[in-house]
């Protein structure tokens, strides 16, 4: 309560108040609230009042008992009562909600333990490839949101993956895209060329990212470029002639990673004098290198030979040859060597190696990410009521025929999809069919799935596929 009602209910001075709204004086009308600026009001034009607004800004005030509790009579808003303040708290609570969920915020932008995390929902392996990507994504998007206010600009977190075939590369940027919910063009550096030449220019790839960002400019100027294939742009080494297309490629590039405003055509990969241009920044776009790099290895082995101690060599050669993870150890050095300029791979400074996927990781891949192949299957068939069921041996027979291809995880799922072909085919023509298990014989060709029907009795019903 107010000093205003004490006032009024105190009051012993000799004038009479008139209430504001009806004119009545205080001795007919009795006791008056007094408002500010000398207003005073009798207790039934302040009922009406309340009662003409109930159902309006304060629903069910209307019969309040205003003697003790008028929201006039409050001083400022820390006085206010409860339902006020609520109200006032609420929209701001909303906008709060209205943040849209992005990384660009820096409250929403996840940490690297959060990142990696949920990359380990679909990811198997590449501990130190997901680890060292997440802190890299953290940091560029801290940077993205940096207004460089005390003169330190923070460097662009530009990543070089190199990792064998089918090793996860394109496949963890997309998942991290898909994570961050940013747009993501992947592109393939043997389709880009120079200015002027047939084939993609390298600005065409900010037209798959302005389409992939459906033509909004501001979040395309924030997505992820990946260029695979980027070891096929190296300059040819040992070569007499200079090979030029590979280099200038890479000079070609070598403006997007830095950052430059770049004319693209909107809605078409192509410039064409009818279709609409506009202008993308890629300051703070995150480009993402992939390659293979065969022979690299080689260089590597090379230089570790020669920095090692000399007269052991073949000891050493022997050593690095088994040495799996040799990749892991490529420098700088090591790629220029391999045909990369120095200026292009300074423009990636967050370089890291993926492993070739080996048989235990191969069984991983097939059954344990969170959209993993095998649950697919499990799934289309558990919608006719099937069971679906691979036994260990099954399992690892196919990561043994996937390793013979030399792909890495791109072999498994066409070595699934051949197999599986009979089984979808089958399976729904018989409704009493309750169980499928295919064992390690059916993917060697040495006998059929185990069938069993829904009454539990156990036939083998299918032909084992023919050669
Ligand atoms: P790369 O780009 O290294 O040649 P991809 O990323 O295209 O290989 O891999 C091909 C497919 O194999 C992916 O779509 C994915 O389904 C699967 N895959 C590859 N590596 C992994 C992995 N480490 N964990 C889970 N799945 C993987």
């Amino acid at each position: 309560m107010t000093d205003d009602v004490n006032k009024t209910e105190e009051r012993t001075d000799e004038y009479e108040d008139i209430c504001y709204i009806c004119r009545r004086p205080e001795s007919k009308a009795g006791k008056m609230m007094k408002l500010p600026n000398n207003i005073a009001i009798c207790a039934e034009c302040m009922q009406k009042t309340f009662d003409s607004m109930s159902g309006g800004p304060f629903p069910g005030m209307g019969n309040m008992d205003f003697m003790g509790f008028s929201p006039f009579l409050f001083g400022g808003p820390g006085d206010m009562p409860e339902q006020q303040r609520l109200k006032k708290k609420q929209p701001k609570e909303k906008k709060k909600e209205e943040v849209p969920e992005g990384v660009f915020d820096i409250r929403h932008l996840k940490a690297p333990h959060v990142i990696k995390a949920e990359l380990d929902e679909y990811v198997i392996g590449q501990e130190k490839a997901k680890k060292v990507m997440s802190v890299a994504v953290y940091n560029h998007y801290k940077r993205v949101y940096d207004k460089v206010e005390d003169g330190v600009e923070l460097e662009k977190s530009n990543m070089l993956m190199l990792g064998p075939t089918g090793s996860g590369k394109t496949y963890l940027v997309k998942t991290l895209a898909k994570l961050l919910n940013v747009p993501l063009a992947i592109t393939d550096a043997t389709s880009l060329t120079e200015a002027g030449y047939i084939g993609d220019d390298v600005e065409s790839v900010l037209s798959k990212l302005l389409a992939a960002a459906d033509n909004d400019v501001e979040r395309a100027e924030q997505g992820i470029v990946f260029i695979d294939e980027i070891d096929k742009i190296a300059k040819k080494r040992n070569a007499h002639s200079r090979d030029v297309s590979g280099e200038s490629v890479q000079q070609g590039l070598l403006k997007l990673l830095e950052g430059a405003e770049v004319e693209v055509p909107v809605g078409a990969s192509s410039k064409n004098a009818m279709v609409p241009m506009t202008t993308i920044d890629t300051k703070n776009i995150l480009f993402i290198c992939g390659g293979a790099f065969p022979d690299l290895e080689n260089v590597i082995k090379r230089r570790l030979t020669k920095q090692s101690a000399i007269g052991f060599t073949g000891d050493l050669k022997d050593r690095f040859d088994e040495d799996k993870d040799i990749l892991a150890k490529a420098t700088v050095e090591d790629l220029r060597e391999y045909g990369m300029i120095p200026e292009f791979i300074g423009r990636l400074p967050v370089i890291f190696a993926l492993r070739q996927l080996d048989k235990e990781m191969l069984v991983k891949v097939l059954q344990e990410p969170k959209n993993a192949i095998l649950k697919q299957y499990k799934k289309l068939l558990a919608m006719d009521e099937v069971d679906l069921v691979f036994d260990d041996g099954a399992l690892e027979a196919i990561a043994e025929k996937a390793l013979e291809k030399d792909t890495g995880a791109r072999a498994l799922r066409a070595i699934i999809e051949e197999l599986m072909l009979d089984i979808m085919y089958e399976i729904p023509k018989d409704d009493a069919i309750g169980r499928v298990t295919i064992t390690k014989d059916y993917i060697l060709n040495n006998g059929a799935p185990l069938i069993e029907m829904r009454t539990s009795y156990a036939t083998p019903l299918l032909e084992a596929p023919k050669e």
